[in-house]
């Protein structure tokens, strides 16, 4: 089978989104593959990109558990397929996180990402925001950053690239095959940065 499959962690969150800017992205490549829904070990098991979507990391990483998903995540990402965190999803990859307000909150993470992660690092709901960022190593000198409850990257261990920065915090950070943003590149209509992911599974698969 040489098509790429792509699968969005469909426990919660921006799934339907991410499916729609990940068709477009391939569409737009003219690349052949398919994007699915997964949720269990077996599905995710079986694809060759995964995206973890925005939405509530602590839910998420509780119906990870719950399903039986956590272990097979941490174990494909450690296989190296390509994975893109989004929002909480960047969070859920992490090592560290903790609460601007809160402080340490004991959630469960996939603990596979060497960065400490500030949640709601640029306020709560009420303080969601656009800004374009960019992301140069990404071949992306502008993209619009739609950042709702967004965290930030405190700080990066040797192995992670720092792609971008807005108002002095990190936002978008590479480390080999992870790719992760503050900001939610599937709430608008350009799909550079879908297009850049599918890119990679693409490369790490041929
Ligand atoms: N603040 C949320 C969390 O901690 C993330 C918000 C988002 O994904 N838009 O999970």
């Amino acid at each position: 089978m040489s098509e790429l499959d792509i699968g969005i962690l469909a426990l919660q969150g921006d799934v339907a989104e991410n499916l729609m800017s990940t068709m477009e992205a391939m569409n737009e490549l003219g690349i052949d593959g398919s994007v699915s829904q997964v949720k269990t070990p077996d599905q995710i098991s079986a694809v060759d990109g995964l995206i973890i979507p925005g939405g509530e990391s602590t839910m998420m990483g509780q119906l990870s558990i719950t399903n039986g998903a956590m272990n097979s995540l941490k174990e494909k990402i450690e296989s190296g397929i390509p994975v893109l965190g989004i929002c909480a999803g960047m969070i859920l990859l992490s090592k560290n996180s903790k609460d601007r307000v809160l402080g340490a909150t004991k959630q469960p993470l996939l603990d596979v990402l060497d960065v400490e992660i500030e949640r709601n690092s640029f306020g709560r709901q009420k303080d969601s925001f656009e800004a374009e960022v960019s992301l140069d190593a990404m071949d992306i000198p502008s993209f619009q950053g739609v950042f709702i409850r967004a965290p930030a990257v405190l700080r990066t261990g040797s192995g992670v690239e720092t792609l971008g920065k807005f108002n002095e915090k990190i936002i978008a950070v590479k480390q080999g095959n992870i790719l992760a943003t503050s900001f939610h590149p599937e709430l608008t209509r350009d799909v550079s940065l879908h297009k850049q992911f599918v890119k990679m599974v693409k490369d790490s698969k041929s």
